[in-house]
């Protein structure tokens, strides 16, 4: 389904000025992200095209680009900076491409606090923020590429929440304004709680245009890599160093398998070791240290920043969560994706274990460090020797009924399939107000049915 040429033509026109493209290449580019991880994604979502990409530069443009799509009745996808997993920003139904990333301005820096625009990418606002003596409470991996309102409404935490939470989780954000489509299109603020009515929302409900973020005084972590004799091992020293209250940014267990994958550290990962990737606080690296030795292991790099990138070696955060991903993507590409796994409360090693010896060669484990609702809380995103669909999603039964998991489908296009389990109401009912004509980014939620939609 698609819109016709001279609804497009219409569109265009109305928008006067406002910079868009529609040569066939730039679409085919801005209508994928990294859905490709997946192989049951990538048969459900080849092939779909928006039918025109545009990028404002002002809150004020994408304030007359709602209202003519809302007028035209054409459907529109936000895309921030196209590096979600789920087909997020994958248009469906044809339409508009609004491309924010030219709403890109940092707007105040304050103690622990800034707000910029959306389309902002992250890195450019670790910089903005270092200036200060500050750094973001958390991060993906793909802060290069990713806006921070992509990340907001597609994201759902990373690189610092095992020390900050969960996105959604208190203080993160707090501020999201956002522009409703319709003819007549509004501008809303929401703080505080209220700005879960937005997060995670894949953006269908709201174009978000600035949002603030929580920042923490900056901390020169030393990433460190630590070896050791057997998986068992190296999980429990994670999970002893996290009882112990060592500072940590980042820590994320790494099974030897994956060693073939991580080429560029290979001298101090070899594959016949496990190890834990870590960003430790300066004034905890030795008792860090202590620790990985009384759990039998010896740490082979701890570093800054600075002095990794001297040395010509990766940061850590290209060694967890889903960076695990693409770095055995890149060598074996077709051969793995991957699943996301939520342990029960309180996290027993020993199931990590029975599940690795049960799926042997199927499935590669790393384990992520996290901290959600205050509690530790540990994830992992194996990576998958793909089959096919029935055995994906034969494993991910079984984890769930045998092991008591919570497996956030990577494979699902829709927010409740994937991460979310059920209909979020309160974002269904902002959608009401936020896109009472029901074109943001269709077919992404099942809460919302044609029969909702304002005529
Ligand atoms: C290697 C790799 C590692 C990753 N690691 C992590 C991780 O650690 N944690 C994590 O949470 N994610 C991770 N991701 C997923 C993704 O990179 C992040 O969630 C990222 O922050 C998304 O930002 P983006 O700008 O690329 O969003 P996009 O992919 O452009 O968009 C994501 C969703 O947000 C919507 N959207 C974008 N901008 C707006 C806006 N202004 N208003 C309303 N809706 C909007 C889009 O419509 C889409 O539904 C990873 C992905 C890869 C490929």
């Amino acid at each position: 389904m698609t819109v016709s040429p001279d609804r497009i033509a219409a569109f265009r026109a109305e928008i006067g000025g406002i910079a868009c493209q529609d040569q066939e290449r730039v679409l085919q580019v801005k209508s994928k992200d990294y859905y490709w991880y997946s192989q049951i994604l990538t048969e459900q979502l080849d092939g779909k095209l928006g039918q025109i990409l545009v990028l404002p530069t002002t809150e004020a443009e994408v304030v007359t680009i709602a209202a003519a799509a809302a007028k035209h009745r054409i459907p529109i996808t936000v895309r921030g900076g196209g590096t979600g997993n789920y087909g997020q920003c994958v248009p469906m139904e044809g339409g508009i491409i609004l491309d924010m990333t030219k709403l890109n301005r940092v707007l105040e820096i304050t103690d622990g606090r800034m707000v910029c625009e959306a389309g902002a990418r992250i890195e450019a606002l670790e910089t903005a923020a270092a200036a200060t003596g500050q750094m973001l409470t958390m991060f993906p991996s793909t802060k290069r590429l990713a806006t921070i309102g992509g990340f907001m409404s597609g994201g759902s935490g990373g690189i610092g929440s095992l020390r900050n939470g969960m996105l959604r989780d208190g203080g993160n954000v707090t501020y999201v304004r956002v522009v409703t489509v319709e003819e007549e299109p509004q501008l809303i603020d929401l703080h505080g709680p209220d700005i879960l009515k937005v997060q995670h929302a894949y953006g269908t409900n709201g174009i978000i245009t600035a949002m603030d973020y929580a920042l923490m005084p900056f901390v020169d972590w030393q990433h460190t890599i630590a070896l050791f004799d057997g998986y068992d091992a190296a999980l429990s020293c994670a999970a002893d160093a996290q009882e112990s209250g060592i500072d940590a940014y980042l820590m994320t267990v790494v099974e030897r398998r994956f060693a073939r994958f991580y080429k560029r550290v290979a001298e101090y990962f070899p594959s016949d070791r496990d190890a834990v990737f870590a960003m430790i606080a300066p004034a905890d690296v030795e008792a860090f240290a202590a620790k990985v030795v009384a759990h039998g292991g010896h740490v082979t790099v701890s570093k800054s920043l600075p002095d990794l990138e001297a040395a010509k070696l990766p940061p850590t955060w290209e060694f967890g969560w889903n960076h695990t991903t693409l770095q055995a993507l890149k060598h074996e590409r077709g051969e793995w994706t991957y699943l996301q796994v939520a342990y029960p409360r309180p996290f027993d090693p020993a199931l990590a274990l029975r599940q690795q010896q049960r799926y042997g060669e199927e499935l590669y484990f790393h384990h992520e460090m996290a901290r959600m609702d205050g509690d530790i809380q540990i994830f992992a995103l194996p990576i998958l020797r793909w089959t096919s669909r029935e055995r994906t999603y034969e494993i991910i039964e079984e984890m769930e009924r045998l092991d008591g998991c919570t497996i956030f489908d990577p494979h699902a296009i829709t927010i409740e399939d994937g991460g979310m389990k059920e209909i979020d109401t309160a974002q269904i009912d902002f959608k009401k107000r936020a896109d009472p004509h029901g074109l943001m980014n269709p077919g992404k939620t099942r809460g919302w049915t044609a029969d909702m939609a304002k005529d």
